[in-house]
C-alpha cells in the first residue's frame, strides 16, 4: 500500500488538481505502489525572500519559490513565473506537469518551475532588473546547465532571462549561456525559442484538424489569452489560412465574425500592452469569449481557466490547450462525457517551448548554433513523434487523449527512477 508522508507545503486547488491526474494515470497504468509516491511528489523546493529597493527609496520583500519535481534523467527544466497569484502549490503542480511533459516528448530533463509573487507590469524597468538578478542570486546554489534549466514563463521574458544569465555568468567567472533558456539571441538564445510554444501549438492543432479532415482554411480560432502563447498561436494559425475571431486577455477581448487581422492586433499589442479597444472588431468580455462558436479554442493564458461553470457553454470541435492546466478535472470531465470536442491535451500541446528550450540548451552547450529553418524542422519532427505516440497509446489502451499523454510520461519517469534504485 502507498503511504506516503507528505506534509500540506504544496496543498492547493492546482496541486491537488496535478495530483488527482497523476493518481488517474497511475491507477491506468498500475504503476507499483513502491515508485508511485516518489515519481509523483516535487524532488525538493526552495523559497527565497527578494528584497528590492523602490525608485522612491524604500525596500519592498517579494517571495519567490523554485520546486524541482524530477532530476532522474538529466537537469529538470522549467519557466519562472512573475504573477500576483503565484503561490508554491501552483509552482509545484507547474513542476509536475513539466515532468511528464519532458518525459513524453523524450527530452532529458525533468520538470522544474519558479515563480515570484509580483505583478511585473507594476515595477520599473530597473526595480524588475533588480529583482530578477536577486531571484537568480538567491537560487544560484539550486540551479544551473547540469542541475536546473530555468526559462520564461507568464511574466518573464527573453530580457529578464539575460539578466539572469548575467547574474549567474558573473558569480561563476565565465559565460554560462546554458543555464537559462529563452535568452536573448545576442547572449546564445535559439532561433525560433521566442515563438516556438505559439508555433508548436498551432502545427498540431492543424495535424488534428487534417486527422478530423477540416480544411485550416475553413477553420475559426478563439484563443483566451493573448500573451506569448496566444500572439505567436494566433499568428502561425492565421498563416496556416485558420480565421481568428475572437481574443482575450486580462483587460477584455475582441470579436470579429470575418478574421482578426493578426498583425494588426500584434502591433497593437506592442504598444498597448492589453487587447481592450483595438479596433479590429467588437468589444467582448473575457466571459463572452468562451461560448463563441469556433472550431478550435485555445487557452493560453492561466491554469484552471475551463471550469465545470464554462466547460458545457464551449461551442468548439477542438480544445487545444495552449496553457499549462487550463482544464480542471470537473471540466475534464464534463468534456469527456459531452463527447464533442476533441481535447489536444497541454502535455502534448505546448511542448513547443520546452523542445526549442532544448535545442537551445545543446546550442549553447555544444557553441555551435543552427539557423531557424533547422530549429523549426527539428521541432515539427519532434512533435509528430509525441503525437503519434499519443495516438498509438490512445488507441491501444482506449485511454482519453490527455490519460494517454501523461501514461507516456509518468511511465518513463518511473522507469527511470526504478532503474537507478532507491539511493541511499
Ligand atoms: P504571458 O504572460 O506572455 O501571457 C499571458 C496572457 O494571459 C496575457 O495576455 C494575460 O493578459 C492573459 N490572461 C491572464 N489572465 C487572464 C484571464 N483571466 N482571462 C484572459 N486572459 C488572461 O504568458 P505566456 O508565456 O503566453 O504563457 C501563457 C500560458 O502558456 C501559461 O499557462 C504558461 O505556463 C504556458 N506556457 C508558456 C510557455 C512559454 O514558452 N512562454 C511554454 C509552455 C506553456
Amino acid at each position: 500500500m502507498s503511504k506516503a508522508i507528505v506534509s500540506s507545503l504544496y496543498d492547493s486547488d492546482v496541486f491537488r488538481m496535478a495530483c488527482r491526474q497523476f493518481d488517474q494515470a497511475a491507477d491506468a497504468i498500475n504503476l507499483p505502489d513502491a515508485i508511485r509516491d516518489r515519481t509523483k511528489y516535487p524532488r525538493r523546493c526552495l523559497a527565497v525572500a527578494l528584497p528590492i529597493k523602490r525608485q522612491d527609496g524604500s525596500v519592498t520583500v517579494f517571495e519567490g519559490y523554485r520546486v524541482q519535481h524530477n532530476l532522474s534523467t538529466g537537469p529538470s527544466k522549467g519557466g519562472i513565473r512573475f504573477h500576483l497569484d503565484v503561490t508554491l502549490g501552483e509552482v509545484a503542480a507547474l513542476a509536475m506537469w513539466m515532468s511528464w511533459k519532458c518525459s513524453l516528448v523524450g527530452l532529458p530533463f525533468g520538470g522544474a518551475k519558479g515563480g515570484v509573487i509580483v505583478d511585473p507590469h507594476q515595477l520599473s524597468e530597473s526595480e524588475l532588473e533588480h529583482l530578477s538578478r536577486r531571484y537568480m542570486q538567491e537560487v544560484i546554489n539550486f540551479v544551473g546547465p547540469h542541475s536546473d534549466v530555468p526559462a520564461p514563463d507568464v511574466g518573464t521574458n527573453e530580457k529578464i532571462m539575460g539578466w539572469m544569465m548575467d547574474t549567474y555568468s558573473n558569480h561563476v567567472g565565465h559565460v554560462e549561456p546554458a543555464v537559462v533558456t529563452g535568452k536573448p539571441i545576442s547572449l546564445g538564445g535559439s532561433q525560433g525559442r521566442h515563438e516556438s510554444t505559439g508555433f508548436g501549438v498551432a502545427y498540431v492543432v492543424q495535424k488534428y484538424l487534417d486527422d478530423l479532415n477540416i480544411p485550416i482554411k475553413e477553420a475559426t480560432v478563439a484563443i483566451q489569452g493573448f500573451g506569448n502563447v496566444g500572439q505567436h498561436t494566433a499568428l502561425a494559425l492565421a498563416n496556416y489560412g485558420a480565421k481568428i475571431i475572437g481574443v482575450s486577455d486580462i483587460s477584455g477581448g475582441v470579436y470579429n465574425e470575418r478574421g482578426i487581422d493578426v498583425k494588426k492586433a500584434l502591433e497593437y499589442m506592442r504598444t498597448q500592452k492589453v487587447i481592450r479597444d483595438f479596433d479590429g472588431g467588437e468589444a467582448i468580455t473575457k466571459e463572452q469569449l468562451f461560448p463563441l462558436k469556433c472550431t478550435v479554442f485555445v487557452p493560453a493564458a492561466l491554469e484552471r481557466a475551463i471550469t465545470a461553470e464554462n466547460a458545457p457553454l464551449l461551442q468548439c470541435r477542438m480544445l487545444a490547450e495552449g496553457a499549462n492546466g487550463p482544464t480542471t478535472n470537473e471540466a475534464d470531465k464534463i468534456i469527456e462525457d459531452r463527447g464533442d470536442i476533441e481535447v489536444i491535451p497541454d502535455t502534448l500541446c505546448n511542448t513547443g517551448g520546452v523542445i526549442v528550450s532544448y535545442f537551445e540548451w545543446l546550442q549553447n552547450l555544444s557553441n555551435y548554433y543552427w539557423d531557424r529553418d533547422e530549429v523549426m524542422r527539428k521541432l515539427f519532427a519532434l512533435l509528430d513523434k509525441a503525437k503519434d505516440a499519443v495516438e498509438a497509446q490512445k488507441r491501444k489502451y482506449k485511454f482519453s487523449r490527455r490519460l494517454a499523454a501523461q501514461t507516456i510520461g509518468i511511465q518513463r519517469v518511473a522507469d527511470a527512477k526504478q532503474s537507478r534504485g532507491l539511493f541511499p
